[in-house]
């Protein structure tokens, strides 16, 4: 191609970046209404990704995808409940989710391997219509007078193709390639957390029901480990606190950060005693952000490459999700109506921020060392139930009465003014 040459051209009515969970599932709903979609992801899947817990709430999305009788057929090891360690070992009585929700919806969650779920989700996706190209590196988004109007992708080979579509979908994760390029990034720089993490086999699962639990370690400091039994008689855990925190007395190498913070939590240490190491150590920085616009003339923002929140809630997926299927529905709208600016994204960003600062109130309280959530929920049901609800993922309520109660032992945090679309 010489230099005045464009590159082919591919039409398409929805262009989705990136085939992870949020771009797989914003494609199948949009399939399901009609629409024509691309799907270009850069990786050939399976591929390995972080983020492996499921919370309850994720269960809507999940149905409205088909996926709930893949999910009970699968292998993925089934998560009743949540429980919490202090650095002593002592554990909280564990929280199942059965005694809040329907046993045959909601409280059904999993953890699940990342790799198998994700390629379970863009099978489903191929399933329902939609046209996934792996090893497809989107270079760049087509912007015209102020709109994008596709994205420009290299394939294996290195060819180059120019993808054209009334709409775009940014699922490109934390790599966020909209937010980035257009210095739409926002970080929070309390939640500015690393994480450390690894994989074990043959570490101890507690019996029974119990099994899948997920559990939360603290160390002191306001850290904390999560502990994720997964199938296969593998569990994933990793270390999360403030960077100076983990690396203090000069420590820098991953794997001795991370044994040196197992010795912080009795049960993790007990727990990972019998087993071994199966793997590298993973580390992560850059933690939580926002773009400060959900949409654009012709584009729309969905799941970490909206907004990124620290995982200590498991949000992550939940959030993808959701993000997608709302995505999809305004999108379907707004071509239906034959308008797809930016103003059309309004009532979608505005959903999703709230939720997400929701959510982002309860994890600044968490790392506050003058709040418990056992004593608030000591306090009155109503407050057990609100605060349940918005930890497994119910998140678009008012939790008015919750938050007034956190703001007498805590600074609630001021929300952030990001999210909205980009307006001409
Ligand atoms: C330490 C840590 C722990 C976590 N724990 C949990 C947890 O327990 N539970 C939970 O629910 N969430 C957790 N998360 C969050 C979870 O990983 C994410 O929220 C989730 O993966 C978001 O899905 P997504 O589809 O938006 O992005 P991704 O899953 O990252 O998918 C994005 C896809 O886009 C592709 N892509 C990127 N750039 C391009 C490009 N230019 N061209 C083409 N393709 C591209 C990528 O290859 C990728 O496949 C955790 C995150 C971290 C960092």
């Amino acid at each position: 191609m010489n230099r005045n040459e464009l590159p082919p051209s591919v039409e398409c009515e929805v262009l989705v970046v990136g085939g992870g969970p949020a771009g797989c599932a914003v494609g199948t709903v949009l399939a399901q209404l009609g629409h024509r979609v691309i799907v270009l992801e850069r990786e050939k899947f399976p591929r390995y990704h972080i983020g492996e817990s499921l919370i309850p709430f994720t269960y809507p999305a999940l149905e409205r995808l088909g996926m709930i009788p893949k999910l009970k057929q699968s292998a993925f090891t089934r998560k009743f409940s949540v429980q919490f360690i202090a650095p002593s070992g002592r554990a909280s009585q564990p929280f199942y989710f059965f005694n809040r929700y329907d046993r045959e919806t909601i409280a059904q969650t999993w953890q699940v391997l990342r790799s198998e779920f994700d390629q379970l989700l863009m099978t489903n996706a191929r399933e329902h219509g939609v046209d996934v190209r792996e090893e497809m590196q989107v270079t760049e988004l087509l912007w015209e007078n102020g709109r994008v109007v596709g994205a420009r992708a290299r394939d294996a080979a290195g060819q180059l193709t120019d993808f054209r579509a009334p709409m775009t979908v940014d699922a490109t994760g934390r790599e966020a390639l909209a937010a980035t390029r257009g210095a739409w990034r926002r970080g929070d720089p309390k939640l500015n957390k690393v994480a450390v993490w690894t994989y074990y086999e043959g570490a101890l699962r507690d019996p029974g029901i119990d099994e899948g639990a997920t559990t939360i370690g603290f160390i002191p400091n306001k850290g904390w480990f999560w502990y994720i039994p997964q199938a296969g008689n593998r569990v994933s855990v990793g270390v999360v606190a403030d960077g100076k925190y983990l690396t203090r007395d000069g420590v820098k190498d991953p794997g001795t950060i991370f044994r040196r913070e197992i010795q912080e939590n009795r049960w993790i240490a007990d727990h990972l005693a019998p087993g071994t190491c199966t793997g590298q150590y993973w580390l992560t920085g850059e933690y939580t952000f926002r773009s400060q616009y959900c949409a654009a003339d012709g584009l729309i923002l969905i799941g970490d490459a909206y907004g990124f929140l620290d995982p200590v809630f498991s949000s992550g997926l939940m959030l993808a999700l959701k993000s997608a299927v709302l995505a999809a529905d305004a999108i379907h709208e707004a071509l239906l109506a034959g308008d797809t600016s930016a103003g059309r994204f309004t009532r979608y960003g505005e959903v999703m921020a709230e939720g997400m600062e929701n959510m982002r109130k309860l994890v600044y309280a968490f790392y506050d060392p003058n709040v418990s959530f056992k004593t608030i929920a000591e306090k009155d049901p109503v407050l057990a139930g609100d605060l349940t609800d918005c930890l497994s993922g119910d998140i678009n309520k008012d939790f008015s009465r919750l938050f007034q109660a956190f703001a007498e032992i805590t600074e609630m945090p001021a929300p952030l003014p990001y999210g909205t679309p980009k307006l001409q």
